[in-house]
């Protein structure tokens, strides 16, 4: 792809990873927008932006996943976070869940010509998935971009994570203001933030808030 080396976008995020994980990154990107044109996935169509705006976005994740063994992505579209973690991390098992089929149509395509093992494209609602064999005995991380507020992200993770999981909510610069609004509700479900991290992508200096919120109560 054109523009800005996925690698000059990683280096200022600090996060470093095989030249044959990069090549691979590098793949998605193309293919995503290869699909693009007649699939209609996402609404960015500039190489260097999916580079930065997708793949370096979805990669801030990995300093959080320390210890993580099961990832379940909610609401992933055409797989972001989860497949650029998946790639990151492939002994992560990874379960992606999106309702729209042709995104996950995509998802699926990934994982088969990558030949990924460990990685599940669900293709139905966040709201149907606890109970189901694939929640099994739960996540250690459920992570939502662009899905919804803190409070709707709380209610869908809470029944698919495991006691003291963590739910990962990838926002923008309205981040701290939600959290703050939300405290109540989110204490309610059970969850407590744990860490916030401010960033900013590399390029575009847009602003990111990472946020962890920790279940710690059981009903
Ligand atoms: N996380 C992706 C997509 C964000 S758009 C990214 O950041 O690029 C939000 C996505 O959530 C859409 O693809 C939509 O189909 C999906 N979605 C919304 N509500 C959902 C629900 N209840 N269950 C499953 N998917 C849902």
């Amino acid at each position: 792809m054109a523009g800005c080396a996925l690698d000059d976008l990683l280096a200022p995020l600090e996060i470093v990873l095989d030249q044959a994980i990069r090549e691979r990154l590098e793949w998605l990107g193309q293919e995503l927008l290869r699909w693009n044109r007649t699939h209609n996935l996402t609404a960015i169509t500039d190489p260097a932006e999916v580079r930065e705006k997708h793949l370096a976005d979805a990669l801030t994740l990995l300093p959080l996943l320390k210890g993580a063994t099961r990832l379940l992505d909610l609401g992933s579209g055409a797989g972001f976070p989860a497949l650029p973690l998946k790639l990151a991390c492939p002994a992560l098992e990874v379960v992606s869940v999106d309702a729209v089929g042709k995104k996950i149509a995509f998802q699926r395509h990934v994982a088969r010509s990558l030949r990924m093992t460990g990685f599940t494209a669900v293709h139905g609602r966040a709201e149907d998935l606890p109970g189901s064999p694939l929640c099994g005995a739960g996540f250690d991380v459920v992570t939502a971009r662009a899905l919804g507020s803190l409070p709707l992200l709380a209610r869908l993770a809470a029944p698919c994570l495991v006691a003291g999981g963590r739910l990962i909510a990838m926002k923008g610069a309205e981040g701290a203001a939600e959290l703050a609004a939300a405290q109540t509700e989110l204490a309610v479900l059970g969850f407590v933030c744990t860490e916030q991290h401010s960033l900013r992508l590399p390029v575009t200096g847009a602003e990111r808030m990472l946020m962890v919120l920790e279940r710690s109560l059981f009903p």
